[in-house]
């Protein structure tokens, strides 16, 4: 399938400001976001995650749910995935969280999202 590239999808820097406990990216276009850790940890895109929050459609274990410790919002690693997407591995080992520059930038103004202190 032909995908087309905008140019916006192409961060130019990413940091993890951990102190700050933020995501900082540098857009093509000079804009800059800074996406919570916390929220990027609680909206992670992978499968296991989207399921936990119902997101996927297929049946979830309650059970499964109760167990195990509370997800980690601090940074382990961050990596480039093939040009088009960052990988996040979490403190707590989590690293299946696939990150999309599309995805970042079209969340990139959500930041607020939840809770901050
Ligand atoms: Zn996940």
């Amino acid at each position: 399938m032909a995908v087309q590239q905008d140019p916006h999808l192409s961060p130019r820097r990413i940091r993890v400001l951990r102190a700050q406990n933020l995501m900082r990216i540098e857009w093509q276009d000079d804009s800059v976001s800074e996406l919570s850790l916390t929220w990027l940890r609680s909206n992670c895109p992978c499968a296991s995650c989207r399921a936990v929050r119902g997101e996927s459609g297929t049946e979830v274990d309650p059970l499964a749910l109760s167990s195990g410790p509370m997800p980690s919002d601090r940074v382990a690693a961050v990596e480039l995935v093939g040009g088009y997407a960052v990988r996040i591995t979490w403190d707590d080992g989590h690293d299946t969280g696939i990150y999309a520059f599309s995805w970042l930038w079209e969340h990139r103004t959500r930041e607020d999202g939840t809770d901050t202190d």
